[in-house]
């Protein structure tokens, strides 16, 4: 995949700041907007395609946190490809709009919680995306991966509450600490009374009175969080696990998000994955398909020998029973189906010339008659 550098895309260090990024942002996309390059417009688009996919990133603290991490941001498309189905629309439209993406795709993303307006509504915390890549070896065998990743956790100052060690609430002014507000109308039939929610409270009857110095009042601060995974064997290329809370905490008290770890796996190179059987094709000359031979090949697992029988026809498949992928969590494996192709050679030394002059001299097909009276010219 191509290891795009971001930072030296809007040509910020490493560390700068999110308002940094974004003045770099700004000053770039003016001086590359395809509508300013008429006479090479095809190039600033492709620049301007470039700044917007690294400002994706790098304005967004979970994405940046990501890309720091593995040097990519789960979209990779220049890869071979997804093969997994569901995996498909990361392809399809890799930046325009990777959270639209993640909506499709998971049915809720990381940018539709809802950010209450209300100032202590317990908000549940938001997924985490995180794309790692493993080896051939790991699927037949399964592995453990760590993953690390920057997530937002619950304040231990306040316990979540955003108030000063937690304690320093007051009664909300507006319910006086019932947590609702009863309105009073006169109408044709009458006083009728309302009742709502305490928009400044939330319904809790309190608002802080002096605000956690750890976060700030956000009822959570960022970590490190690091896990062991355990992946298990067969698992396609582009599956995800489900780690439950493994998400960012909610605020206020709300419950932790999910972590969803994508599984990417490294192809070999010239074998392709279907389920469980692996597919690759070989090439022998002719002289190896009429007598026969013995080939080693390139496996999951290294080499694996190959026998042709005398005779083999050009498209012949054979198949390594048991030498592809298992199925999930499963030991019985599916099969390596290799293709021959038989190569003709397109020019010859004088010695095999003759040799086959030979050969076609011995043959007594009317085919080779011809050919005889052809050469006896
Ligand atoms: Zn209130
Ligand atoms: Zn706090």
């Amino acid at each position: 995949m191509s290891k795009k550098d971001y930072y030296e895309i809007l040509g910020v260090s490493r560390d700068a700041s999110n308002d940094e990024i974004k003045r770099a942002y700004r000053e770039l996309v003016k001086k590359w907007h395809p509508d300013l390059h008429t006479e090479d417009k095809a190039k600033a688009e492709e620049k301007f395609k470039e700044i917007r996919e690294a400002y994706e990133v790098l304005s967004d603290p979970q994405k940046r946190a990501q890309y720091d991490r593995f040097g990519y941001v789960g979209q990779s498309t220049d890869q071979g490809g997804w093969t997994a189905q569901e995996a498909n629309p990361f392809g399809q439209n890799p930046f325009g709009g990777f959270e639209d993406l993640f909506d499709m795709f998971f049915g809720q993303g990381t940018s539709t919680s809802s950010r209450a307006s209300t100032k202590s509504r317990a908000v549940k915390g938001e997924d985490i995306y995180v794309t790692i890549w493993i080896e051939t070896k790991d699927v037949l065998y399964g592995t453990e991966k760590e993953i690390e990743y920057t997530r937002y956790k619950v304040c231990e100052a306040c316990h979540g509450t955003g108030a000063k060690n937690g304690t320093a609430f007051k009664t909300c002014p507006k319910c006086h600490g019932t947590g609702v507000i009863r309105r009073q109308q006169r109408t044709f039939f009458g006083v009728m009374t309302t009742q709502s929610t305490c928009d400044m409270c939330g319904g809790t009857g309190r608002v802080i009175s002096e605000k956690c110095p750890v976060c700030g009042g956000r009822t959570r601060v960022t970590e490190k969080k690091r896990i062991k995974l355990k992946i298990p064997s067969g698992v396609e290329d582009g599956g995800r696990m489900r780690v439950p809370k493994g998400g960012h905490a909610g605020e206020n008290g709300g419950p932790y998000g999910d972590l969803f770890v994508i599984v990417r796996i490294k192809e070999i190179d010239g074998m392709k994955r279907d389920g469980q059987n692996v597919y690759s094709e070989v090439t022998i000359d002719f002289a190896q398909a009429a007598l026969g031979t013995t080939l080693e090949i390139k496996g999951l697992e290294g080499s694996e020998k190959l026998v042709i029988p005398a005779g083999t026809q050009p498209g012949t498949i054979f198949k390594l029973k048991g030498k592809g992928f298992p199925t999930v969590r499963g030991h019985l494996r599916g099969d390596h189906i290799v293709k021959v192709n038989v190569e003709i050679p397109r020019s010859l030394t004088k010695a095999q010339e003759e040799i086959l002059r030979e050969y076609a001299e011995a043959s007594h097909s009317p085919v080779n008659e011809k050919h005889r009276r052809f050469f006896r010219r």
